[in-house]
């Protein structure tokens, strides 16, 4: 099968099992989106919506967060992993938002990625769930699942990027990311198990035992991966 009719078949699949995936990080608006895939990082999904409340009480705006000292905002997302870091790049990109950007996140790649704590992966979702740029974010999981279905050949995460967004219409990619993400959640379990099972890998993967155990562990962390949502009960962790 060629790999656009594969891409096809798959996104068909998913659309019946995901239809309208949610985003899974709380927001109310670019800012406090990109504050919540930043503190994602290493970090699970219900965790950052459990510190972002007290969080955004305190600051949910530019401004606002700049005025606080790391401290203070160490001291709200300490449960978090990496919060000492995340506490100091918090700070400064608001900062540098309100000092270059008039207060407002950018709409752009290049920006988001220049400021601290923000990577390709969280500018990408953050492009794509609050401005509505297509934009395909590929974390570690999406990588590993894209070679496991031979849509990409694994050598690197840009790599999967690139391929993923000649496989997969423009108009989609915001989506697909989430659904995959959500089927690795639902359909992947933590231990060996029989690939035959799985409604992609069952026709779509490389057909070794020893696959679908790596991917068992990518599923593992793809329960963990990063995206935005607006709720869910479930615990995930995520990495940039
Ligand atoms: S871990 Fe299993 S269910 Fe998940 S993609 Fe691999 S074979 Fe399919």
């Amino acid at each position: 099968m060629k790999k656009r009719d594969k891409a096809q078949k798959i996104a068909a699949i998913l659309d019946d099992l995901f239809p309208m995936p949610d985003i899974p990080l709380d927001h109310r608006d670019p800012f406090t989106l990109l504050i919540a895939v930043v503190l994602s990082a290493q970090t699970t999904d219900a965790r950052v919506n459990m510190v972002t409340p007290g969080l955004f009480a305190l600051a949910s705006t530019p401004e606002a967060m700049a005025r606080l000292s790391v401290d203070q905002i160490l001291n709200e997302i300490r449960t978090c992993g990496l919060a000492p870091g995340k506490a100091k790049n918090i700070k400064r990109l608001s900062e540098l938002l309100v000092e270059t950007h008039g207060g407002r996140v950018p709409a752009e790649m290049e920006a988001l990625e220049a400021l601290p704590g923000v990577g390709h992966k969280t500018a990408s979702v953050v492009m794509a769930q609050a401005f509505g740029v297509p934009a395909f974010p590929v974390d570690t999981h999406i990588h590993r699942l894209a070679a496991r279905w031979m849509l990409s050949n694994g050598k690197s995460v840009e790599q999967t990027e690139r391929d993923l967004k000649q496989l997969f219409p423009e108009a989609t990619w915001g989506k697909v990311h989430l659904q995959i993400i959500y089927f690795g959640r639902k359909y992947c379990p933590a231990l060996r198990h029989d690939e035959g099972q799985c409604p992609i890998c069952s026709w779509a993967g490389r057909g070794d035992r020893r696959g679908a155990k790596g991917d068992a562990r990518a599923a593992a962390g793809g329960r963990r991966a990063t995206v935005v949502r607006q709720r869910r009960p479930a615990e995930t962790r995520s990495r940039e």
